[in-house]
């Protein structure tokens, strides 16, 4: 029995495996794109799939003997197997052609499109590398198709379709090529190598800047204020934030910049103190993004900044969000902790879009909650967002916390927040972010109105 069995698992490994590097062969690849379609429509949550082609294989081939040609199949299925997490699959179809299918797992397309060109880059970076073949080094590159699925209706046999196609596209475009088989996430994908290009430029020539927003109290006196990056792009003008801080978080870079807006900030608040616009306790508040957060040594950048510049970490607010909290909670608390030890607050950010739940928010060591702008900005007209508000303020008194709201722009906005209880207010109607120079003045003018007024 023991020996028919290991037939039939010899005969079931050949119909679904490829004999020459042990990947998946074109019918199991079909079968799991199958399936991963129809959980991906029920899930509504995207995958990709990676049509990988080497450059010039059959001159290769034809040159060295086919033997040669089959060792550089193997050690290239190698490579790709050795890079994969345990969740893809790695296929070859015949010939030189392999693919790579990354299951559904996101419901944002222009997440997962990002991702596959990432994954897509390294793997042609990866297989671009030498090869030892008899005692030489030879060097072969590759084309890849992408192609996102599902889109609209298509089966397997469509997705490998696109995939070929988009492949076409690359070999046309000079080999040694990535392109996707969607024309928008191709645009959207150069927009974003062109972004990440100008990301890195901008931070080896300085061309970021803090803009300031002034915090205000119920008496109308400035409390803080909130610094928000901005980019003068030399062609594209003034990029907002909510454009290059995505890319940035996701190449990585945010580290850098996010480093450099806390120094920044930080020096301000010196500056600040010095020029006296401002007592011992005044208090800058920054965003924090993820990545930034779950770095090692955070709380040692932080304090290690503060001591540096010589500013009392008390001076130094950091905005977080909910769903970075949420994400890995016990680290979250920990990090917290020490920073808050040391005199550093915290606010959560935008608070009322996530899924915070009361009893988690008390274990959180924790100042201040800022009520999200898109609660304030119909909180007059639409009653649930006003009862929204009423909890969130609820909750903030039973917990002990400062309430900011965010986006006031109007007075009405003003005396509803107010009459509500909420104690501080940023928004357009005090003032927008302005630079450094410019809220001195506003300060000093008293220009700011209160909101007893
Ligand atoms: P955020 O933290 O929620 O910042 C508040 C945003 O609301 C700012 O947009 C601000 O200009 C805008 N705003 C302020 N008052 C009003 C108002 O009355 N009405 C309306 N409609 N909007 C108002 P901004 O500067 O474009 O920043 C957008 C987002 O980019 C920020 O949202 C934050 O998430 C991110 N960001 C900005 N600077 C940094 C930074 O230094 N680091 C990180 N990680 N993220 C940043
Ligand atoms: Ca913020
Ligand atoms: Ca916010």
């Amino acid at each position: 029995i023991t020996e028919r069995k290991h037939a039939e698992a010899r005969v079931e490994h050949l119909a679904y495996y490829d004999d020459l590097t042990e990947l998946a062969n074109r019918r199991l690849l079909h079968d799991r794109l199958q399936q991963e379609i129809a959980v991906a429509r029920r899930h509504g949550v995207h995958g990709a799939l990676l049509f990988i082609d080497l450059d010039q294989f059959k001159h290769l081939n034809d040159a060295l003997g086919h033997p040669v040609g089959d060792e550089l199949l193997r050690q290239v299925a190698a490579r790709l197997k050795d890079m994969v997490r345990a969740e893809d699959t790695v296929a070859r179809l015949g010939g030189d052609e392999f693919v790579l299918m990354l299951p559904a797992q996101n419901k944002d397309l222009a997440h997962v499109g990002f991702e596959a060109q990432a994954v897509a880059e390294k793997v042609r970076s990866l297989l671009s590398r030498s090869y030892n073949l008899n005692g030489h080094q030879y060097h072969v590159t590759a084309s890849i198709g992408i192609v996102l699925f599902p889109e609209n209706d298509e089966d397997a046999d469509d997705v490998l379709k696109h995939a070929d196609s988009a492949l076409y596209r690359a070999k046309e475009e000079g080999r040694n090529t990535v392109r996707f088989y969607q024309p928008s996430m191709q645009a959207a994908a150069s927009t974003r190598l062109m972004l990440e290009k100008d990301l890195r430029e901008a931070l080896e020539l300085e061309s970021f800047t803090l803009h300031y927003q002034p915090q205000v109290d119920i008496e109308g006196r400035v409390s803080g204020a909130e610094a928000l990056i901005r980019w003068q792009h030399p062609e594209r003008g003034m990029v907002p934030p909510n454009q290059f801080i995505p890319v940035a978080e996701d190449t990585g870079l945010i580290l850098e910049i996010g480093n450099w807006v806390l120094r920044s900030a930080v020096q301000q608040i010196r500056e600040w103190q010095r020029r006296k616009t401002c007592t011992g306790s005044c208090r800058v508040a920054v965003n924090v993004s993820p990545r930034q957060f779950h770095q090692t040594n955070f709380v040692d950048q932080v304090l290690g900044i503060c001591e540096e510049e010589g500013v009392a970490p008390e001076c130094v607010e950091l905005e977080i969000t909910e769903s970075m909290v949420m994400s890995n909670i016990g680290e979250t608390i920990e990090k917290m902790e020490a920073l808050r030890a040391r005199g550093i607050r915290f606010a959560i950010d935008d608070f009322g879009t996530g899924y915070s739940s009361l009893s988690y928010l008390k274990r959180l060591p924790l100042d201040m909650l800022k009520i999200d702008r898109s609660f304030v900005r119909d909180v007059v007209s639409d009653p649930n967002d006003a009862a929204i508000v009423d909890t969130i303020i609820a909750m903030t008194s039973h917990l002990g916390l400062g309430v900011i709201a965010e986006g006031v722009e109007t007075r009405e906005q003003l005396d509803f927040l107010r009459e509500r209880g909420c104690t501080h207010f940023q928004g357009f109607y005090y003032s927008p972010p302005v630079p450094a120079e410019e809220l001195d003045s506003l300060i000093q003018a008293g220009r700011l109105r209160s909101a007893r007024d």
